[in-house]
């Protein structure tokens, strides 16, 4: 018969930690702890597959699967040694759901579960503890009542109803905090929350444990569907299919007074990276209480004093879990009585300073090596570590100026500047007409993911280092600032005042998710240290860890790439920024952007206006020289680095003006009639310019122009070759379609080449070579590899022509097809492998049986994305070209697509998902 469930407890367990896929992230870690005799709470674990048969059986559990559990819970019961129900020694339990990739917040748990009327005086005739059992029951009732019974807040500006009795009790009790509240007070918020749970639902409260059981594990089952969970799921590409397990667990009490307690740590620093533990706990307190921000809770270090003995033992499982593991772990303990117990480990959320950090020291202390390091690193994470920070002189100068607001924790590191908006549905809106907003909320939970997601940073009032708004705000590398208690935030009026200040939706606010500042105002930002080292200079980088650390990763990076990242750039300053990134060469260099240069559009204009092939050559001539000197100027910078020139590419309708007042003006600068200007623009338009006139249909019925700009290449690369800089210009003719239109602009680029070398007197290398964006292009690769000498991939408009969709119409379309998985991802962002990508392999595989020495690349948006650079990896090209801040990303994406890919890694990969037995 199949396994549908997994015992763990007493120092063994059924499942390990490789079976993630079938026990869920927590299930497969709580039995791994177990086996390694860690001091776990006993339990079992429901598999992700029943997930699949509940939803397959119109949502309920099988009866095979329902005599399964229950005879796992008689194991408990007898592991416990308590009954489940029993009202003279009853058995608690906690119902988790957890999914294989962790899902922070995401699923609902119920702890306290077996509760009734009867049990609870079990409990208290137990414990002794009357105000202790009735803190549980009214817990369990609470959280059931939501999870299971949904009770819940119904507009996005309520309170929890549950929050709302417990505050009018305490207000009709004249007292502050939950812990004042006496054993009657919270007997009587027990009675309350079934009435309302009655009234507002129509349900009863549960008396049978069993049905309660039942309940809330078909409630964890539905929530996998739950809307929260879904946005989740897309916003991380979980596919719907993995469904989540459910954990049936022996409960421990950190509510049982004050040598109990509760919290979650980091085996190391989260937000820094640095060795020391990290963390949060608050005595006399059970589960979400340290993660909810209810009350705020105490360092980690603190705990020395209020439990030296646990401390140490955390201490020491911390190594246990860092060495095990070989990684940072995050971690949650109950302290019962004095006793530890560990409720939960999974691979740590970190910054990408942390990340980084992390890794590369992790190399240092020989737990991981070079190659896994990598491996660990998104190369997105990279971004972070290139986002401004504060302008300090402005920052000081606000804070002198009293504009410091208040002090919250350093949650999440960077500087953000923005308007304030107090819910997520505001800051989604804001953000979609292009404001920048700083998301303040009294706390956040899973249903604000999208309005953090939208914003540019987020403030919280409640809650420590390891809030959900701390942890969500990490990962998505968000500025955060948590707990920040002096703000007081009115969701009704959409104001928070703070130290006699009142600030309103839509106010500009600045935070410092380093220091946990909070600053009234807009502040400018600085670039990053990683930024002030290689392209501003300005910062030794002896002085500069951060940099040193990211340095450290581009040189492994280095060490494991086989693609060569070249850039886009048609600057001297961009190229020279793109080098200090690490940038070969420069794979694309747009030279109409050089048209709009100073002085250059009005030669232009005079170009595309011209009558006769004299007065356009008489434009041409003007040009020629400005185009010279900015060849020149890049040519210098890449110091004989290839340089790809690209001849001009968009319609000339482009470049002139389509108003009548700037066709006016037009005709006046340049002494010809508005009625000329206005009659050639109109001769100019196209139904379709993107399939029109442009690329190198321009070069071929107006030869002069890529003459002229061959000619300026050519000329640029012999005065920076008699200076004594080496050059390496690559010319290339976009939009081909045919062999012989590359043919026919071969010849003269060619021509123009040897030309300017005899009257030059130098010579230099350079190669002529094709775009391949057009699909007829892909197909006959073969026939145009014997005229180019190089391939570059223009993926945008290969992609518009493939997929037969205009990229700048496709908006209102595209999303939804991303939204409705017809496109798993929006194909101008990450390369369609499928389609596209099948036509580059075959210009590949064509290209190179012509020239077998072809080089090949790629210039399209899609040359900076990591998964588009691991496709350019397998299909075997040399390079990828992205902007210039991309080019640190495609380093480390190209180290990654090439060890991720390597022959041993593939099978010591498909060697552990038969180990877990399933794949789906
Ligand atoms: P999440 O996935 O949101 O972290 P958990 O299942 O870990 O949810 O549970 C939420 C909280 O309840 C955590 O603080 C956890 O430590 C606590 N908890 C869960 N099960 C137990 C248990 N058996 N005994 C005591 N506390 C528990
Ligand atoms: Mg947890
Ligand atoms: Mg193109």
């Amino acid at each position: 018969m199949k396994k549908y469930v997994y015992f763990f407890g007493g120092g063994a367990a059924e499942g390990d930690m490789t079976m993630k896929n079938l026990l869920g992230g927590k299930g497969a870690n709580l039995a791994e702890m177990a086996g390694i005799g860690l001091p776990v709470p006993p339990g079992f674990t429901v598999s992700t597959e029943v997930c699949d048969l509940y939803y397959k059986s119109r949502k309920t559990i099988p009866a095979g699967v329902k005599a399964e559990i229950e005879k796992n819970l008689k194991k408990l019961e007898k592991a416990a040694g308590q009954g489940f129900g029993d009202p003279k020694d009853p058995l608690l339990v906690s119902i988790r759901s957890g999914a294989r990739a962790s899902m922070p917040g995401m699923m609902d748990t119920i702890l306290n579960l077996g509760l009734n009327e009867k049990t609870v005086a079990g409990l208290i005739a137990k414990t002794s503890n009357p105000r202790f059992a009735y803190d549980c029951y009214r817990r369990f009732v609470q959280m059931y009542g939501d999870v299971v019974l949904g009770l819940k807040p119904v507009n996005k500006d309520d309170i929890d109803p549950f929050e709302a009795i417990i505050e009018q009790k305490k207000h009709e009790m004249g007292i502050e905090s939950d812990t004042d509240l006496s054993a009657d007070d919270l007997k009587d918020l027990v009675a309350r929350f079934k009435a309302a749970i009655k009234n507002k639902t129509g349900h009863d409260f549960p008396e049978d444990p069993m049905k309660q059981l039942w309940g809330a594990i078909g409630s964890v089952f539905g929530s996998w569907m739950n809307e929260r969970a879904i946005a989740y799921r897309k916003l991380y590409d979980i596919p719907e299919s993995w469904g989540t397990a459910v954990n049936v667990q022996l409960m421990v009490f950190g509510n049982m007074g004050r040598d109990s307690g509760t919290g979650v740590a980091f085996t190391r620093d989260a937000a820094t990276g640095a060795d020391t533990f990290y963390g949060e706990y608050l005595m006399n307190a059970q589960g979400e209480d340290v993660v909810a921000g209810i009350r705020t809770p105490l360092p980690i270090a603190d705990l020395k004093k209020d439990d030296p003995k646990a401390h140490a033992q955390l201490e020491k499982i911390r190594h246990i879990l860092e060495k095990h593991y070989a990684d940072m772990m995050d971690i949650e303990f109950t302290i019962q009585q004095g006793k530890l117990y560990m409720l939960q480990c999974r691979v740590g959320k970190r910054t990408a300073f942390a990340a980084i950090k992390i890794a590369v020291d992790m190399v240092d202390e020989k737990l991981i090596s070079e190659k896994e390091a990598l491996k660990r690193i998104e190369p997105d994470q990279l971004n972070q570590l290139l986002r401004p920070i504060f302008d300090p002189a402005e920052k000081d100068a606000a804070i002198k100026g009293g504009r410091l607001l208040a002090k919250g924790l350093n949650a999440g590191p960077g500087a953000a500047t923005g308007r304030l908006v107090f819910n997520s549905v505001d800051a989604e809106a804001w953000a979609k007409r292009g404001e920048k907003v700083i998301l303040t909320r009294i706390e956040t939970s899973p249903e604000d993911i999208k309005g953090m997601n939208a914003a540019e940073g987020i403030l919280t009032a409640r809650g420590g280092m390891t809030s959900h708004a701390a942890l969500v705000a990490r990962q998505m590398g968000r500025v955060c600032v948590a707990g920040c208690s002096e703000l007081a935030i009115d969701y009704g009026r959409h104001v928070m005042t703070v130290n006699g200040k009142t600030l309103k939706e839509g106010d500009w606010i600045s935070i410092d998710g380093t220091t946990g500042q909070v600053i009234e105002g807009k502040i400018q930002t600085k670039p990053s240290e990683v930024l002030q080292v290689l392209i501003e200079k300005s910062l030794d980088p002896k002085k500069a860890p951060v940099y040193q650390t990211f340095a450290k990763v581009m040189a492994w990076a280095d060490a494991h790439r086989t693609l060569r990242i070249r850039t886009n750039a048609d600057q001297p300053d961009q190229s020279a920024n793109a080098v200090a990134f690490g940038a070969e060469g420069i794979g694309l260099c747009r030279t109409e952007h050089m048209f709009f240069g100073e002085g250059k559009i009005g030669p232009m204009r005079e170009m595309i206006l011209a009558d006769t092939l004299e007065q356009r050559k008489i434009a041409l001539a003007k040009l020629l020289p400005l185009q010279r000197k900015d060849f020149a100027g890049i040519f210098e910078v890449m110091a004989g680095r290839p340089v790809t020139i690209r001849t001009i590419d968009p319609p000339l309708h482009e470049f002139l003006p389509h108003e009548e007042k700037d066709q006016r003006a037009l005709a006046a600068e340049m002494g010809i009639s508005y009625e000329k200007i206005k009659e050639r623009v109109a001769s100019l338009h196209e139904f379709n310019p993107m399939l029109g006139f442009r690329g190198c249909r321009l070069g071929i019925i107006y030869p002069e122009i890529t003459e002229m700009q061959a000619r300026a290449v050519f000329e640029a690369a012999a005065a920076t070759k008699k200076k004594g800089i080496d050059v390496g210009p690559e010319v290339m003719i976009p939009l081909v379609g045919h062999v012989k239109e590359l043919a026919h602009q071969e010849k003269l680029v060619r021509q123009t080449a040897e030309a300017v070398m005899k009257e030059q007197g130098v010579t230099f290398k350079y190669l002529v070579g094709t775009m391949i964006e057009i699909p007829r292009g892909a197909i006959t690769a073969d026939e145009i590899a014997s005229v180019a000498e190089f391939f570059s991939f223009g993926t945008n408009d290969l992609t518009q022509t493939t997929l037969g969709v205009s990229r700048d119409d496709a908006g209102r379309f595209l999303r939804p097809y991303v939204d409705k998985e017809i496109y798993a991802k929006d194909p101008f962002e990450v390369i369609d492998r499928d389609g596209v990508g099948q036509l580059m392999r075959m210009a590949v595989e064509r290209g190179r049986k012509t020239r077998p020495g072809i080089k090949l690349g790629i210039c399209g948006e899609h040359g900076g994305d990591p998964s588009s650079i691991e496709f350019c990896h397998l299909i075997g090209l040399n390079y990828v070209s992205c902007s210039p801040f991309r080019v640190p990303i495609a380093r480390l994406a190209a180290a990654r697509a090439a060890l991720l890919n390597a022959p041993e890694t593939k099978t010591s990969k498909a060697a552990k998902s038969k180990k877990a037995g399933r794949k789906r």
